[in-house]
């Protein structure tokens, strides 16, 4: 078993179900939906395999070493056996479990639940073979070898809540090179996660590899980030919140035994660059869909927009138009393009934003505007429009469904390129929308560093593994691009081997001699 070399092909993306009337994917998810609403799930900690369920917080303990020892091929079979449960067996319940406990609807769950967590791990799976087959030269006299170490230690791995591709792939990218993870997952997303740690262990993960920790992050970080063996960060979730990790990591720097990874994928304030010589329809689609889908709470969902004075009005017809064919509602009820927004701190500061545009005399709102909490934390989509292009909404990330339009005059084009780049400290996804190839060659050079993901022509959301690696620089994070072998090679500590063959047997060098 252990002396063949493997090579995985590359994977196709998993095929999205589009869930039309009368097809079977509609039935099986109204089905688990139906069933999982009825459920009260109670949900342990499960830590080196075993369900704990004190209530009170443990020592976190140090996993085995057997799986790091293991053929990184039975790893990978791992990983591709929970790609197929999920693919699978569980489809239904991992979507139910997003739509239900996240708040998506059934489109926004099935490209991001089934399909992206398993494209996350079929791909991971081959970008591995790629590394591992990598080895340095040897001459005749000579072996060189690279050995791909796991880290000496274990991994921290927070989950945000916006998407269950990310919980399971900010563990299954390090476990597959042979880590071991402490997960503290969201609490708003609690359902899915347990969901996939239970996947994880039909797949096989052994006890001690991903261990679950749901419960306070303060609490939980404090205990882990302290430990010796404290080896890497692997986060996603807001800026404030890696901030606080990295400072504290920071802190214990001296109790640790290797120097830490971090790797963290934090805000994003999205933009959308309209040149004149763009179509107002293709633009209206790309706001309305960018900006609106699972309510905004995309990292890098569209929330400011730059658009020519001569474009505005058509462009504000037409996403009129579409706005008012929109209905918001539960997730149950599949003719619901918006859903709630996931908790009401979060409702209560979507609409503080609201207030202050309202407030202000550099803000007037053109859609929406409303939101209402009493079934449902529910925000109707929303567009303001600003006369100041540093308006706090076109800088600070809202996370919720809020659209800001600074129109601007179409003769300072480049001008206004350079007030966006330095506009928001985020640059993590953006757009530009125009028919004239030297336009947005311009475009991609002024807004150089404004964003790790830079589409031309289409929204800023919905990026694929395998085709659009994820992440951003500046405020956004490490951009250790989720979803490529830069990121799995954040996972590893190579260790080179020389061996020599036939070893000197005397120090001089010719040189030394006289003649
Ligand atoms: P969050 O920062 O509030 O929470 C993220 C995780 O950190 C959660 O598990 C939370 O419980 C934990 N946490 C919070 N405070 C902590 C502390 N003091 N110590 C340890 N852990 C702590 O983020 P969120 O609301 O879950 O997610 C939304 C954010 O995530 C947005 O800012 C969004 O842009 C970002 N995000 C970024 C990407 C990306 O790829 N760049 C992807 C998804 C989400």
């Amino acid at each position: 078993m252990n002396n063949s070399v493997f090579r995985f092909a590359v994977p196709e993306n998993e095929p999205v179900h589009d869930f039309a009337p009368g097809s079977p994917s509609r039935a099986l998810l109204k089905q688990e939906l139906e069933r999982m609403s009825g459920t009260v799930v109670d949900i342990p900690l499960i830590i080196g395999g075993r369900e704990i369920r004190t209530g009170k917080l443990t020592n976190v303990v140090m996993p085995s070493d057997h799986w790091s020892a293991l053929s990184w091929v039975e790893r990978a079979s791992v990983m591709l056996k929970a790609a197929e449960l999920l693919s699978k067996r569980y489809r239904y319940a991992i979507n139910a479990a997003t739509m239900l406990g996240q708040g998506k609807n059934a489109y926004q769950a099935e490209i991001d639940a089934a399909c992206e967590v398993i494209d996350f791990l079929r791909y991971n799976v081959y970008y591995a073979s790629q590394i591992y087959k990598d080895q340095p030269n040897s001459p005749l006299d000579h072996l060189n070898r690279l050995e791909y170490r796991p880290l000496e230690g274990f991994v921290f791995t927070v989950s945000p809540f916006n998407f269950t591709a990310i919980s399971s792939n900010l563990n299954t990218a390090v476990a597959l090179m042979g880590n071991t993870t402490v997960w503290k997952p969201a609490t708003t997303s609690l359902l899915s996660s347990y969901v996939l740690m239970q996947v994880f262990m039909e797949a096989g993960v052994p006890p001690g590899v991903i261990n679950f920790v749901p419960g306070s992050g303060r609490m939980i970080s404090e205990i882990v980030l302290s430990h010796p063996m404290f080896a890497g960060l692997h986060f996603t979730g807001s800026n404030a919140t890696f901030n606080a990790l990295w400072q504290a990591i920071a802190a214990n720097l001296p109790k640790y035994r290797s120097y830490p990874r971090i790797v963290g994928e934090t805000g994003g304030k999205g933009f959308v660059f309209v040149h004149a010589s763009a179509d107002p329809q293709e633009v209206a689609t790309a706001l309305v869909r960018g900006g609106f889908e699972y309510q905004g709470q995309k990292c890098s969902a569209a929330s400011r927009a730059y658009i020519p004075a001569s474009m505005w009005p058509e462009v504000q017809r037409l996403v009129g138009g579409m706005l008012g064919r929109i209905k918001v509602g539960d997730v149950r009820d599949f003719s619901n393009f918006v859903n709630a927004v996931i908790d009401e701190a979060s409702f209560t500061n979507i609409m503080s934003y609201i207030d202050r545009a309202k407030a202000s005399p550099d803000a007037q709102i053109v859609f929406g505007g409303t939101g209402d909490k009493s079934k449902g934390y529910f925000v109707q989509p929303t567009v303001i429009k600003v006369t100041n292009p540093k308006f706090l909404t076109m800088e600070e990330e809202i996370f919720g469904p809020v659209l800001t339009i600074y129109v601007y005059d179409a003769a300072k084009y480049e001008e206004t390129l350079r007030v966006c780049d330095q506009t928001s400290p985020y640059a993590l996804t953006g757009a530009v929308f125009s028919k004239d190839r030297y336009a947005y060659v311009e475009a991609c050079r002024i807004l150089r560093y404004a964003a790790g993901n830079f589409y031309i022509n289409d929204k800023p959301t919905g990026a694929m593994v395998g085709m659009q690696p994820f992440g951003g620089a500046r405020g956004s994070g490490t951009n250790d691009k989720a979803g490529g072998p830069l990121n799995l090679l954040r996972w590893i500590s190579p260790r080179t081997i020389k061996e020599t063959f036939a070893p000197a047997r005397d120090f001089e060098y010719p040189f030394l001699r006289e003649a």
